[in-house]
């Protein structure tokens, strides 16, 4: 096998410095800079047009897809190998951040800034892999086209538009998600569940912000003086290890319970501060909304709806993300991820009658769910790859919970660039990457394209 490592090395300081250029420009979407070809504003343009630059600089075609997305052809072939990856960023919270998230920093060997991690260093890492089996001249069946888009992170609706107007690779993968491989992608799905309930003692019931983040803190107002709830709620707190608390609110009472959040497609690692001040309500009030919480969504697998399934991609995942009962309004966002092999029509069925035994009314929407066989060409490729460079036999191909690219073309996964054990700290503070690890994904990503797009 050609000495990929040694080829990786004599590219680093380049492709560093790629990186630190394309993570200084903030390509958070902006509406109020939206213009004729650049559709998520001025700074995702400006990334769009940083990405092109480093394409044409490097002698390659390219082609800018009108500020949707664009790309780079790498090398030649009838097929295509298609690398997705994205040059927009999430927002930051500055004050959580040790150095400037937009000026990437070298620290302990590891690289700080917004998008080191997620996604322009494993772009740019994938893109100098391409880059290096290109130089060796090989023949090959297929060219590489990198492909870049500048709206991932609030929908993807800029690859939709890339395959709108360009034709899909016969295969690809998205460096967006983790190692050694990621062979499904189970379907997000959302119910919204609305009705008026009468209040019964619970005047307001909120909780969430987000149906994809389990709710780490719920406020409910309940009639009547604190003083004859203080002693139980501080005993249900104590006695389940929460915390929270009591205080007079007019001539009612307003208690706060604080769970534990987690991202919603593992709703598992948190405490659904909800379900929690429910039960502590059920007690105290006697009304509908506590009791159907209880009844229906009190699970993280829809146990008691009877929709849980544990499929080839592992179990059904049920967030409820949201609610807002107000003026005896009601209003429930769960977010749900569905694997590939259930019946989803028995599921809405089930909500449906779960919602009819209340008389509350249901609304949902069904996303679409990936699977590759895990012994296909692409992800047993892809996996050796993994193992090859990283000598890891024990990790096996995954199915996960969350969404990347690899759903807008057939035949694509996701393929690194976390590995298992570090923690990146994508989307939040002091985003970071070891540059021992990016390296070792560069190499990973070389034996990966070498061995998918070399001549028979
Ligand atoms: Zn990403």
């Amino acid at each position: 096998m050609i000495d990929f490592k040694s080829e990786v090395l004599k590219i680093k300081d380049q492709m560093l410095q790629d990186i630190k250029d394309l993570c200084a420009i903030p390509s958070m979407q902006d509406d109020s800079t939206v213009a004729l070809f650049a559709p998520y504003g001025a700074a995702n343009r400006k990334a769009l047009d940083a990405m092109l630059e480093i394409g044409r600089r490097d002698g390659f075609e390219v082609q800018d897809v009108d500020g949707h997305a664009g790309h780079i052809d790498i090398g030649s072939g009838e097929e295509t190998l298609g690398i997705l990856g994205h040059l927009d960023v999430v927002p930051v919270n500055e004050a959580g951040w040790d150095t400037n998230p937009f000026e990437v920093v070298i620290k302990d060997g590891k690289l700080y800034g917004r998008g080191v991690a997620d996604d322009k260093g494993p772009l740019i890492a994938s893109y100098y892999a391409a880059k290096i089996v290109n130089s060796l001249n090989i023949p090959t069946k297929m060219k590489t086209r990198v492909i870049f888009g500048c709206n991932e992170e609030l929908g993807s609706s800029c690859v939709k538009y890339y395959f709108t107007k360009m034709p899909y690779p016969t295969m690809g993968f998205t460096p967006d998600a983790g190692f050694p491989v990621v062979y499904g992608e189970k379907a997000g799905c959302s119910f919204e569940i609305t009705g008026n309930v009468e209040k019964n003692g619970l005047i307001y019931l909120c909780a969430g912000s987000r149906p994809n983040i389990v709710p780490e803190t719920c406020e409910a107002i309940i009639e009547g003086n604190h003083k004859q709830y203080v002693d139980s709620f501080q005993k249900f707190l104590s006695s389940n290890n929460l915390t929270g608390t009591i205080e007079e609110e007019g001539n009612h009472t307003k208690l706060v319970l604080k769970g534990k959040s987690a991202h919603a497609s593992t709703p598992e690692e948190g405490i659904n501060a909800v379900v929690y001040l429910c039960k502590y309500l059920a007690t105290v009030v006697d009304n509908k909304v506590v009791d159907f919480v209880l009844e229906y969504l009190d699970d993280y697998h829809g146990k008691k709806l009877g929709i849980d399934f544990n499929g080839a991609m592992g179990p059904l995942t049920m967030n409820l993300g949201v609610i807002s009962y107000c003026k005896e309004n009601l209003k429930i966002t769960l977010d749900l991820r569905c694997p590939h092999d259930m019946d989803f029509d028995k599921m809405i069925e089930k909500f449906q009658t779960a919602c009819s035994n209340y008389q509350l009314n249901e609304n949902h929407d069904i996303g679409k769910a990936l699977y590759i066989d895990p012994k296909s060409k692409l992800v047993s490729t892809l996996h050796q790859a993994y193992v090859d460079v990283s000598g890891d036999t024990n990790s096996k191909p995954q199915a996960i919970g969350g969404g990347t690219y690899a759903k807008s073309m057939p035949n694509c996964v996701a393929f690194g660039a976390e590995f298992e054990g570090e923690d990146n700290f994508i989307h939040g503070n002091n985003e970071n990457i070891k540059i021992d690890s990016l390296l070792k994904a560069t190499e990973i990503y070389c034996h990966a394209i070498y061995n998918l797009i070399k001549a028979d």
